[in-house]
């Protein structure tokens, strides 16, 4: 099960709308598994395909409950039913050096598929919710940092600009 490497923003992939599954095969099942191992070893509590390079409806999420280290896998999630919201810091594997406060739903619906193609569906609170809403913006092209402000987010840019001038020289 190998590691693979995250992209960064401004990668272009993780501007692309990723596509439904429709094959639930070995491969996929290669890729949740390398995606639960890519995740834990960065540390991270969730990860999307397209941060790998794959444009795929596949997430992963943390679900470690303690001594037990875990995690769920949703092919093709949907949100619906979203209530409340909550804002919160987040960060994100692909946005370096970046943490901001989120407006996020405090509770919704999520119906998915399992790798075997499975339909399943449950409702998740508060920062579970909040880790899904994030990673199911990542499968529409979406970073968090869409979601804060214009002054924020050009601020962040510019701290960018400089930290790739950096890893040039
Ligand atoms: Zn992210």
């Amino acid at each position: 099960m190998p590691i693979r490497p995250i992209l960064t923003y401004p990668h272009p992939v993780l501007r692309q709308k990723a596509a439904l599954v429709t094959n639930f095969d070995e491969a996929l099942k290669a890729l949740v598994a390398d995606m639960g191992e890519t995740m834990f070893a960065a540390p991270g509590v969730g990860l999307a395909a397209n941060q790998i390079g794959v444009p795929l409806q596949v997430i992963v999420v943390d679900s470690s409950t303690p001594g037990h280290r875990d995690f769920m896998a949703l092919i093709n999630p949907v949100i619906s039913n979203g209530q409340g919201s909550v804002f919160d810091e987040e960060g994100c594997l692909s946005v370096k050096e970046c943490l901001a406060k989120v407006k996020r739903f405090q509770k919704i619906h999520v119906t998915a598929q399992d790798v075997d193609g499975n339909p399943f569906a449950f409702d998740a609170e508060n920062r579970f919710a909040r880790i899904i809403q994030h990673e199911v913006d990542h499968l529409l092209g979406k970073l968090f940092i869409d979601h804060i402000s214009p002054l924020k987010r050009s601020l962040y840019k510019k701290k960018l600009k400089k930290m790739l001038e950096m890893e040039e020289i």
